[in-house]
């Protein structure tokens, strides 16, 4: 049974029990129909409490989805059309997490009483949809326009006690089922009508119309190019300004259009890939990951000082390394700032705060790492450096540390060779600001044991990262990668393009950055250091654009010119820098045209696409999924474009390939399509 029927006392506990996560898939939906019906036909049961063993329902079954099944009847909404006619008081009993379809199910009883530490939500927009059974009209009946607005847009998960304030929830209880079985002795007992969240209207009553402009303006740059945030917009705004029914009909067709989208679909294929990645070939459930109660950083700068608030955030005590007590202070300074902004920001209290400060400790003497688990280096980009470093952290940490690196380029096997542990030796790259990112790399050397790299998978959910795992070779999945598309956004400067033009395609597309304004932030010094390591075949040429750029003092950001002149992060044209351009064209003989925005698109995308395909076909990353993962979660390309080898299987694979030989003849051999893509062409799709 997935649901189960008891009587307790006079009321029918309906306590759903459909491991493991209780989602609300068809056997659920059928046996809650069919607890609803017998619990009407028997004149003994004055009520009903729907509970869950475990979580309650966090949403539909995922895989369902993908079959069909979550639309075969009874749905949702026929299930809450039981719900209405019975005439005998429900109430839920939430636990665990409420969240989506779960939620809307909590919200057609006639009362919700939770646990503690209960969340509740609607986040669908998270899968580019939106709720579709009746969601959006009874949290905003309930809460409010400007809470449901806020809550749902932004994919919140609320806590209990907020829930509770914003009249989401009845009461809080320590055991909401015994809670919500008096609950519904009392309204059956009461004679009142049932409260339905349907019919209340005090909140809907006088709404400022202004409001849905505002946030539909505030969403449109929140969630840029998102279909699915603008909807919900929608739908909250027919629940304040239609008819009832007319408005749970809108919703319900936002909800059939969200459901049809492409960016729908690309979401969710976001969201298995993410899920895919955490498994290693190879490695199964039998290799538990080592525990991680202690961790040292070395190297106290801008990566080292993120990393350490990763580990203080999850609560795992760090110990930050460095040269000198100055460097200490500095990565401590910045370590500080970043906090105080999030409190200022709302999203951390003082408390939070003090207590992560409490976890982060400093050193400059390797002897304070004799009782670490991990040890994440992330000192200079300097290989010799980073031997000798690892040659002294095999010293002084116990024998059954991981000894880590956050190289973002240099070869795992080398510096794994400066140890007598090669098993224990792991990347860990992450991304800056390394407190924000969530994509965390690992990167597998020759030697790393299965052991190691499941613990570093699970380190990285620990700290609320999501992470890839990929082979050692030059710049990794992600790095290398985006070393062909930053070059051919120079080339596309060298025939004609402007940086503005560039960035304006890519951002419009839905990356979070262009690239030529990405490489402004990281530093143009930095990038062309990268670039001087890197050799490159015979027959291809780096363009000198970046190189110029660095040599004239054009460093990006922080010298406050780059490819775009700075006031703080804003940034504005340089004409300058076109000349400069230009000049280029000029001596390299090539006549600058107008290039199309489309062509700018194809000619930046195609060359990820490629080298992903190369990746794969080396091994370097073990699924097409991982390397849109790693876009997706480090490097701001648009979730709802699904990440690039996605992006590349939706616009047709042959396709691909003809765009790449047309283009191949006069523009070199990085346009030849690689083996792994014509393989996956003939069938279509990468797997
Ligand atoms: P950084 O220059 O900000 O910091 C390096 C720190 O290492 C400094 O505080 C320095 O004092 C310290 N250091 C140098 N020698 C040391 C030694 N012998 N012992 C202890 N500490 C020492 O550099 P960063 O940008 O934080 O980069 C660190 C690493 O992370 C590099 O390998 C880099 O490639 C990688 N990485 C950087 C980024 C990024 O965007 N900055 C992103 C991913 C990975």
């Amino acid at each position: 049974m997935t649901t189960n029927y008891r009587l307790a006392a006079d009321v029918v506990v309906l306590e759903i029990d459909n491991p493991p996560v209780n989602a609300l898939s068809l056997r659920v939906r059928e046996g809650l129909v069919e607890g609803i019906r017998r619990a009407a036909a028997d004149p003994a049961v004055r009520g009903i409490v729907i509970g869950a063993k475990g979580s309650f329902p966090a949403g539909a079954d995922i895989n369902e989805i993908a079959t069909g099944l979550a639309f075969a009847p009874p749905i949702l909404l026929d299930v809450q059309a039981e719900m209405e006619a019975i005439g005998k008081p429900i109430v839920a009993a939430i636990t665990g997490t409420a969240l989506g379809g779960g939620f809307e199910l909590a919200l057609t009883c006639h009362a919700r009483v939770a646990s503690p530490e209960a969340r509740v939500g609607l986040p669908e927009v998270k899968l580019g949809l939106i709720p579709g059974a009746g969601g959006t009209q009874r949290f905003t009946r309930l809460a409010g326009p400007e809470a449901a607005l806020e809550a749902i847009t932004g994919a919140a998960q609320l806590p209990a006690s907020r829930a509770l304030e914003l009249g989401l929830l009845d009461a809080i209880a320590a055991d909401p089922l015994a809670e919500a079985v008096s609950f519904a002795q009392r309204l059956a007992g009461s004679g009142a009508p049932l409260p339905r969240a349907s019919a209340r209207a005090e909140k809907i009553a006088d709404v400022d119309p202004q409001l849905f402009a505002t946030w539909r303006a505030k969403v449109a740059k929140k969630y840029r190019g998102q279909l699915a945030p603008q909807r919900v917009c929608e739908a909250i705004e027919a629940a304040c300004t239609k008819e009832r029914a007319e408005a749970f009909k809108i919703e319900r067709k936002l909800y059939l259009e969200c459901r049809e989208s492409p960016q729908r679909k690309a979401l969710m294929h976001v969201f298995h890939a993410e899920r895919e990645a955490r498994r290693i070939p190879g490695v199964g459930p039998e290799v538990a990951p080592q525990s991680i109660r202690r961790a040292a950083v070395v190297g106290a700068g801008t990566m080292g000082a993120g990393i350490a608030m990763c580990f203080a955030n999850a609560g795992i005590p760090v110990t930050l390394l460095d040269v000198s007590p100055d460097a200490l202070e500095r990565g401590m300074d910045g370590i500080r700032g970043h906090y105080a902004a999030s409190v200022a920001r709302g999203s951390l209290t003082h408390e939070k705060v003090d207590w992560a400060l409490s976890l982060i400790g400093t050193t400059t003497d390797y002897d304070a790492l004799s009782s670490v688990d991990i040890v994440i280096e992330a000192v200079f980009e300097d290989p010799e450096l980073k031997r000798r470093i690892f040659a002294e952290l095999d010293r002084h940490s116990p024998e059954h540390a991981i000894l880590a690196t956050n190289t973002s380029t240099l070869d795992i096997d080398r510096i794994a060779e400066a140890t007598s542990r090669p098993q224990q030796v792991v990347g860990t790259h992450f991304f800056s600001p390394a407190h924000v990112m969530k994509l965390m790399e690992n990167v597998r050397g020759a030697k790393t044991s299965p052991r190691t790299l499941a613990t570093v998978m699970a380190l990285a959910r620990t700290l609320g990262k999501v992470p890839v795992l990929a082979g050692n070779c030059d710049g990794f999945i992600g790095n290398r990668m985006l070393q062909y598309y930053g070059a051919e956004a120079e080339r596309l400067l060298e025939e004609g393009a402007s940086p503005e033009q560039i960035d304006r395609v890519i951002e419009a597309f839905g990356f979070a950055m262009g690239p030529l304004a990405m490489r402004d932030l990281a530093g143009n010094d930095v990038g062309w250091a990268i670039r001087r390591n890197r050799t490159l075949p015979e027959d291809e040429r780096w363009s000198p654009i970046l190189q110029r750029m660095a040599e004239s003092g054009r460093l990006g950001q922080k010298s406050g010119r780059g490819f775009y002149l700075y006031e703080g992060r804003s940034r504005r044209s340089d004409p300058e820098v076109l000349a400069l351009i230009e000049g280029v064209s000029r001596e390299l003989g090539i006549e600058r045209r107008e290039i199309p925005d489309a062509q700018i698109l194809a000619r930046l995308l195609h060359p990820l696409v490629n080298e992903g395909a190369k990746i794969l076909e080396e091994g370097i990353a073990a699924r097409a999924g991982d390397i849109d993962i790693v876009y997706v979660n480090g490097y701001g390309f648009p979730a709802y474009e699904g990440g690039p080898m996605f992006w590349a299987e939706r616009e047709g694979l042959e396709r691909v390939i003809e765009t790449m030989e047309a283009l191949a003849p006069s523009h070199g051999r990085r346009w030849q399509p690689a083996q792994r893509l014509r393989q996956a062409a003939e069938r279509g799709r990468w797997t």
